[in-house]
Parts: C-alpha cells; structure tokens; sequence
C-alpha cells in the first residue's frame, strides 16, 4: 500500500497534522511570552507616569484573547480536532492569533501622543519584536505568523507615518525592508518545513508497507512451510519432510554411532472401508489413526504420513531401537479400540514393520525397503504383530526380484517348461494320464518352487504366457501318447484361480490345441475349489471348457468347500483327493473314514477319483480297500522331464505286463 500524495489537492492530513503540532508545541510559550509583554508595557507606561484606563482597558482585553486562545487550543485538543480535523483547527488557531495581533496593533492608539523614536521607542521595538519573532517561531505555518504580525507591522507603519518625520520614515522604510526579508524567509522556512514533513511521511509510509511487506511475506513463507512440509489431511510431516528427516538423522547417527529406528504402519483392509463408505470416511479414519498414532509417540520421534494408508515413525537418539518396539507395541495395542467417525464404527487392524540402521541398512533408501519388507512380512503372518526386519527377508525379496526380473525370458527360451507326473488306476497299474507341473531351474538360484513362478508370473502379468507354455508341453505329449502305445490317456494342466480373471483361458487353450493339433478331449484342466467357490470369477469360462470337450478336474479336493450343486451342474470330471488326507492314511482311521467320504460323493455323482502323493505301498493297498480307482505319488513315479518319459512308460509297460503275468500264472496255478 502506497503513500499517496496529491500535491494539488492539498496536503495529506499528516502535513497539516505537523503543522498543528508544531504550533501546539510552541502555544504555551508563545501566550506566555504575550501575557510577560503585555506586563512590560504596563510597566514601561506606568514609569512613564501614562497610565490611563484606555490601556488598563486594553491590557484587560488582551488577556482575555490570550486566555481564550488557551481555552480553545485546550477544546481542540480535548475533543481530537487537532488530529481529525487539522485545517479547521489551523484555522481557529491563526483567527486567535489574529485577535491577538490585532489588540496589539491597537496599543499605538490607546497610548495618547504615541511617539515611535521618542519617549514610545521601547514599545515600538516591543512590538516589533513580537512580530518579527512570531514570524520566526511559526515557519511550520506562515498563515499564522501572518495573522499575528501583519496587524502589529501595519499599525507601527501607520504610527511611524503619522509621525511623519523623516527618521520616522526610514525606519518605516528599513522595517518595511527588514520584514519583507522575514515574510521571504518565512515562507521558504515553512516550505522547507512542508518538504521535510512530506518526506518524513512518504519515509514513514513507506517504511510501514515494507514493515507489512515483510510480515505478509513472513506468513506466506510460514506458509508455504507448512504446505510443503505437512500433510493437508493429518497434519503430521508428509513425504518430503520425512525423507529429510531420515536422512539428516542418518548422517548425524553415522557420526554419533548411534541408532535410527525406522516403523512404518499400514491399515488393513484400507481400501475395503474406503471404497464401500466413501473417501470422506476414509479420511476420517486416518485423521483418527494419525491421531493415535501421535498420541502413543510421545518422545518427540518424528510421525509421518507417507501417503495413503501408510504411516511412518523415525525413532532417533538413545536407546532407539527399544523405544521403537515399545512405540509398536503401544500403537499396536491402542488400535484394538474401534474407531467412531460420524455415524461409523470399526476397529481397524494395523500392521507395522521395524528395521535400523546401521544394524539392518546403510542408507535412508535401504532403510525403507528394510522396513516395507519387514512389514511385507508382518502382514502376511499374524495381524496385529510388529514384523522386525531379518537378513533372510533381503534375501528372498532378492530372490523374487530375480525371479520376476528372469521369467519371461525362460518362458520364451524354454528354459522353463512342463515335468509330467504319471497317474496310474491302482488295482491294474495301467498308465491312465500325467499332470504337467511347471519346472525352473534357474542359473543361479536353482529349482524354483512352482508356486513362486506362479506368483511371479501374476506379478509380473506373465500368467497367460506361462500357462500357455505348459499348455504347449501338454500338448506336445497328448500328440505322442498313441506312439507310445497310451491311447485314452489325458494329460492334465494347472490353473490357478486367479488366472480366469486376468484372461480368457478359454480362448488361450483354443488357440494352443489348435497349433498342435489336439482334441480338447486329450487335456484335462486342474482347478482349485476356490475358483468354483467364487462363480462370478470362472463361471462362464469353466462352462465354455466344459462344452468345448476339456475334461475338468477339482484339484485338492477336501480342502475347501465346494459346492455340491456347483459340482453337478459343472459336470467335472475328476475329484483329486488332496495329499493332506492320503499321507499315512495306512494309520489314520481319521483320514480313511475322510476318503470313504469323499470316494462315495464321487461314485453318487459318476465322478473319478484321483489320490494324489501316494508315497507307500501300504497307502497304496488301503486306498484301493477304500474304493480309490486312480492314484499319482512319488511310489509310482516323481514328475519327470518330457524327454524322460518314454523310456519310463516302456519300462512301467513292461513291468505291468510281467506282472500281470505273474498273476495271471498265479491264477492258473
Ligand atoms: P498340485 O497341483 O497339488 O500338484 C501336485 C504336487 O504334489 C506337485 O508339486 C507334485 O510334485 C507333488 N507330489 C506328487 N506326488 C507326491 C508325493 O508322493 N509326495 C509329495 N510329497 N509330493 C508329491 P509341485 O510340482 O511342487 O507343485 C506344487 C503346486 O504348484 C501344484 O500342486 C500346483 O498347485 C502348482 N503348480 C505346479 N505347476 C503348475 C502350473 O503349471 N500352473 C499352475 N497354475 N500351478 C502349478
Ligand atoms: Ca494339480
Ligand atoms: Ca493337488
């Protein structure tokens, strides 16, 4: 905001204000000295034996101008004028002092025979003297110094030129001269006095826009500070802040040898609430929990929100990793307690993952991957539980990296393919199909687990092609299978439930049977009961396999709970009892009373029986006791590479022959 001066309209109100206050300043001793004079002359004329009533007359006249001068300075002042209204109070100012003026212009002629250079010379001078000075003293306001001494001049001028002597005259001449030269100083005095005070002002204006400048830049940077450093929902540090935060307390920690404990929080099932009751609620919730957050870290650790439901606390100093467990525990515990916002209420689970440096990390970066991973483990073990981070989890995040970053790769080199595991019918031991299981074996890391390669696959949105592969390789056996003297047997595939909602697996198997030239028939198609259990995921595609000739499978049956009306309007084909049930069912009464059960579903609904990791031939003799018709374990054979394959058929073809003839010479014995 500028200080704006018009200098054809008029001063601004603070000049004339000055002005004011400098005549204020002056007033007392200006009344004082008139009233000091006003007794002079009474003195003087008094010792000039020429006191008469005119001049008492007069004397009495002139104090009382002088005693309302004082009475309205004394109103203007009281009642702010001064200060509001500054022209009017100039003014009122130069009007009493013209009244003042004008009774001493009157001395002249209330003193009869006034002789200015004779016997009334000391009044003459008096009386100039007043003028002249009031002249001097008001250089902030001419006007005023005016009103007063012009009276005054005019009746000496008029005395002096009444007197009509020559040396009467010169000195009207050199007083003439003399007071001009006041009057010319006067009014350049009172300009210099004007300028000073406009710039006083334009100085003083301009001082307090910079002043509020300053401020209203100061409550923008405080600002702008907060708006970068806090997050807008919670109010506790966000991102940014916080990785300053970590890694300036890295560095002091380095030099200090001290700890920094890191804990990063995350909400479970965040994105259920805030999908199903809206993002508001959503936003209530983690006010809430940033709030209890920072009501159980109490020690002045640093509460940051990373973003979404993501919360993290940098315990520094002494003692740190201890005080961040007990942080953990703390928050841990006070979660238990559901949290209301508006009409809601739920409690929601925490998890939490710790890790410090240098104990775990060397940098900031690696401290936070240490943390999430820590917390990665947390979640997928029991809830509520801090995760503290281990060695062994860089070293399986390493391993799934690797894994992820080298799957496709193998996928498409072939590096990667189908074992097969042969499933034979118990009482007979006739080869009735093979399971194609993926098999990895990777440069550097080795045997890969199948179900991490399916993890990764998912992960890394691969599952089609891996699948596809293995559907390949099924294939590529189902066609060789008459040559090895197998017809009718059917080569089975895995496919995890996820997979139907990533991909038509309908349209992936049609096209891989038709570039090899094999009969849907010929495959058969394992799944999970969870993907029967969730219809609207699978439904239409397992019925599109069902009708396109595809044998269908329920792979570890007994596991879940599939639905028995699901399974008839299905129409699957095989129900493949899980290894839980089978192993050491020799000695379990348990388990064989489970397999009675679930062999008499299968025979009431005209389904197949597969039991899988038949390990004994003592399993392998009760399960056929209990009615099992096929069976698959590592008693007959392990999953084994395609190429593997022919030379074990021609060998089990052979046994199985000796063996029937074994029996049947027994028999005819
Ligand atoms: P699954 O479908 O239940 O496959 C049977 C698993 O039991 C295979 O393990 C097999 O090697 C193993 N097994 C067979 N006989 C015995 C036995 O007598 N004793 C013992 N202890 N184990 C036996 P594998 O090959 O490690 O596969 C594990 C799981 O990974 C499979 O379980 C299946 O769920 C999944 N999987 C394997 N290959 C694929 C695939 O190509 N695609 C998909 N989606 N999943 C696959
Ligand atoms: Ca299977
Ligand atoms: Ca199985």
């Amino acid at each position: 905001m500028g200080f704006h001066i018009s200098r054809n309209g008029g001063f601004p109100p603070e000049v004339l204000q000055a002005q004011v206050a400098d005549i204020e300043r002056g007033h007392r001793s200006t009344l004082l000295f008139n009233l000091v004079s006003l007794v002079f002359v009474l003195l003087i004329l008094h010792h000039q034996g020429e006191l008469r009533w005119p001049v008492a007359l007069w004397f009495c006249m002139s104090v009382g101008i002088i005693g309302a001068r004082s009475l309205s300075l004394h109103r203007l002042r009281r009642a702010g004028t001064l200060r509001t209204n500054p022209r009017h109070s100039l003014s009122i100012l130069s009007t009493g002092a013209f009244a003042l003026g004008s009774a001493w212009a009157t001395l002249p002629f209330v003193v009869p025979n006034f002789a200015p250079l004779g016997q009334h010379t000391p009044l003459l001078v008096l009386m100039g003297g007043m003028a002249t000075g009031s002249i001097v003293k008001h250089i902030g306001y001419t006007p005023l110094a005016l009103a007063y001494s012009v009276p005054i001049l005019t009746a000496l001028m008029t005395a002096l030129v009444r007197h009509g002597e020559t040396a009467d005259l010169l000195v009207a001449v050199g007083l003439t001269i003399l007071i001009s030269v006041f009057i010319r100083r006067s009014i350049w005095a009172e300009r210099i006095f004007i300028n000073s005070q406009i710039a006083r002002h334009e100085a003083t204006a301009l001082a307090d826009s910079l002043t509020r400048a300053n401020s209203d830049i100061l409550r923008q940077n405080t600002r702008l500070e907060a708006l970068a450093n806090r997050d807008i929902l919670t109010g506790l540090a966000n991102r940014v802040f916080f990785h300053g935060r970590l890694n300036g307390d890295i560095a002091r920690a380095a030099v200090m040898g001290e700890t920094v404990a890191l804990l990063i929080f995350d909400v479970e099932r965040f994105q259920a609430i805030n999908d199903t009751l809206g993002h508001s609620a959503g936003d209530a919730l983690l006010r809430e929990i940033g709030a209890r957050i920072e009501k159980q870290v109490a020690d002045g650790s640093l509460i940051a929100r990373l973003g979404g439901d993501e919360f993290a606390v940098i315990v520094s100093g002494a003692d740190a990793l201890d005080r961040a467990r007990t942080h953990a525990a703390n928050v841990l515990e006070a979660s238990r307690m559901p949290v209301s916002w508006g009409q809601h209420r739920a409690t929601v689970g925490l998890s939490v993952g710790l890790a410090a440096y240098p104990e775990h990390a060397a940098t900031a970066e690696e401290l936070l991957i240490c943390a999430d991973m820590a917390l990665y483990e947390a979640k997928r073990g029991d809830r509520r539980k801090l995760g503290e981070f281990d060695p062994e989890l860089r070293l399986n995040a390493e391993r799934k990296r690797v894994i992820e970053q080298d799957l496709g790769a193998a996928i498409d080199s072939g590096a990667l393919g189908a074992w097969f595991q042969p499933q034979l019918d118990l009482s007979t031991r006739r080869i009735t199909g093979f399971e194609a299981l993926v098999r990895w074996q990777h440069p550097q890391l080795g045997f890969i687990a199948p179900p991490d390669i399916v993890n990764a696959a998912q992960a890394m949105h691969l599952s089609e092609r891996l699948t596809a592969r293995i559907a390949g390789d099924a294939c590529a056996l189902a066609r060789k299978l008459p040559e090895l003297g197998l017809t009718g047997a059917t080569v089975a595939l895995n496919v995890s439930p996820r997979e139907f909602a990533l991909y038509s697996v309908a349209d992936m198997l049609e096209e891989v049977t038709a570039i090899h030239a094999v009969s849907p028939s010929a495959l058969e198609i394992e799944i999970t009961e969870e993907a029967i259990l969730d219809p609207a995921l699978a439904d239409a595609q397992l019925k599109r396999l069902e009708e396109a000739g595809y044998k269908l499978a329920v792979d570890d049956f007994g596991m879940g709970h599939s639905s028995l009306a699901y399974l008839i309007s299905l129409k699957v084909d095989r129900l493949k009892i899980d290894r839980s049930f089978v192993k050491d069912v020799a000695r379990s009464e348990t388990n064989q009373k489970l397999i009675t059960a679930m062999v008499s579903l299968g025979q009431s609904l005209g389904l197949d029986i597969v039991v899988e990791g038949v390990e004994t031939a003592e399993d392998a003799t009760v399960l056929a006791r209990l009615g099992c018709t096929m069976a698959q374990g590592y008693l007959f054979a392990r999953p084994m590479p395609p190429r593997a394959l022919a030379t074990w058929i021609a060998e089990h073809q052979a046994t199985t022959a000796k063996r029937k003839r074994k029996t049947a010479h027994l028999s005819v014995a």
